[in-house]
């Protein structure tokens, strides 16, 4: 499959599968693996670790990374009690190579490895994802401890938020997004949930019955489990996968970015509307707008 970054319409950035296409790589690469030096060679990439750049060196020298867990958008690994907290933010990368590659101008942080094998890059061009060491932050480092499971995680509970929703007086796109009741959801694979389930995006949460929020759950988690499937990258090659863009899911879309375009169902041209700054894509047939709307 072809896996040339394209930006999506809207400057779209990593989402769950994405992301999990990274964790996984992490697992594969670096979990098990005692660090030997971190450098971090610009500070804004931490800028979320208070304690500052030379606290964030300190507390990960030496130590083992054990294993790469991920909730929504973000992604930790267990370091003994404490984690090493990521977000990629739009363009942040975790490249894994031989250490003595050329060093790219974008790499911010540093990790090598007492092994000697692989090295560890965080690179990121436009700096808008961090890194975080989080003491006794293992299991759930508490800069997240506020966003939901997501849909892939053992822990979700579709009931708890089939109840939610109903409680919520939204629009069922808006509440999508929302980090707080579902994680890891964005405007694509929201886009793409909805048109499988039929609901159109401003469709009142509080009107939603429970075989509806189960069919909208059910869509949410098949998207996300085929974008996985396509991102499944291989492990021969030493390279952690994230393109930093929509990428690889771009031709299983339905809606996202393809206003004008024949709905694969039943033909009828995709709509878009301007949503939250960004775009909201519908089948006007397949996903009627409701009489009464949440915009
Ligand atoms: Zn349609």
């Amino acid at each position: 499959m072809a896996r040339h970054p394209r930006p999506g319409p809207d400057g779209t950035m990593p989402e769950l599968p994405e992301v999990e296409t990274v964790r996984r790589g992490l697992e594969h690469h670096v979990t098990g693996r005692a660090i030997d030096t971190v450098r971090v060679l610009h500070p804004r990439a931490v800028r979320r670790h208070l304690a500052g750049p030379a606290d964030f060196e300190a507390g990960l020298t030496g130590r083992s990374l054990d294993t790469a867990h991920r909730r929504g958008k973000y992604l930790w690994l267990s370091v003994g009690e404490d984690a090493l907290l990521a977000h990629l933010g739009m363009s942040g990368q975790l490249l894994v190579g031989e250490p003595d590659r050329p060093l790219s101008p974008h790499v911010r942080i540093w990790f090598t490895f007492s092994d000697s094998g692989p090295d560890l890059r965080f690179t990121d061009q436009r700096t808008f994802g961090h890194m975080c060491f989080v003491p006794d932050g293992a299991e759930l480092p508490g800069p997240i401890a506020h966003i939901a499971p997501d849909p892939l995680e053992p822990a979700f509970d579709a009931a708890e938020l089939t109840q939610r929703l109903r409680r919520r007086h939204t629009g069922v796109k808006r509440a999508l997004l929302d980090q707080s009741l579902i994680s890891g959801v964005g405007n694509i694979y929201a886009d793409e949930a909805l048109w499988r389930a039929g609901l159109h995006w401003a469709r009142p949460t509080e009107t939603l019955n429970g075989p509806e929020v189960a069919t909208l759950l059910a869509a949410v988690r098949e998207v996300l489990t085929e974008a996985l499937t396509a991102g499944g990258t291989s492990f021969d090659s030493l390279y952690v996968d994230v393109n930093g863009e929509s990428g690889y899911f771009d031709r299983s879309l339905a809606v996202y970015g393809r206003e004008g375009l024949p709905c694969p169902r039943c033909g009828a041209p995709v709509r878009r509307d301007p949503f939250m700054n960004r775009s909201a894509y519908t089948c006007p047939q397949c996903q009627p707008r409701p009489r009464r709307a949440r915009w």
